[in-house]
């Protein structure tokens, strides 16, 4: 027969926790909550609760004209592309990339707003016109209403 196996050098730890649980589940239920304020407290988180507004430009005190329009290279990471023959390419590596601006749009939607008007995604994209500006809207299935374009979030 095998020699039992020394105890483990923590299990005093592990086996103190496990006890304590044997000992709340074994507790009768009573009338009297546990924690006396639990309700009013879920009532005060419940009311408390908003949604986390992001506010890149107040909290680091940043000028929106300070940034620079147009998109970067994905791969050089500092190059403006250009656009010309409907895709974006890299005036120094050379590489084509069709969906850079859409990175480029989901940045734009968590400083600014989820939503763009045409000619502002003329500027920011640095398009030629509000014409190469529709067709990428449509390329990309953007939803629209008016002159307004609604941008991913992610
Ligand atoms: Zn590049």
């Amino acid at each position: 027969m095998l020699d039992p196996l020394p105890p483990h050098p923590f299990a005093k730890h592990v086996l103190r926790p496990v006890a304590s649980l044997d000992l709340l589940f074994n507790l009768k239920p009573t009338s009297e909550p546990l924690f006396p304020h639990a309700e009013q407290l879920a009532h005060l988180l419940t009311c408390s609760h908003q949604p986390y507004v992001l506010q890149p430009f107040k909290r680091y005190v940043i000028q929106p004209s300070n940034l620079y329009a147009g998109v970067l290279c994905p791969h050089c990471s500092r190059v403006v592309m250009h656009y010309f023959h409907r895709t974006w390419h890299c005036p120094t590596c050379g590489k084509p990339d069709a969906s850079a601006p859409v990175r480029v749009l989901e940045d734009y939607a968590r400083l600014f707003a989820p939503y763009i008007r045409l000619n502002e995604l003329v500027a920011f994209l640095k398009l030629p016109d509000r014409f190469a500006a529709r067709r990428f809207v449509k390329k990309f299935n953007f939803e629209t209403a008016d002159k307004w374009v609604k941008l991913p979030v992610n």
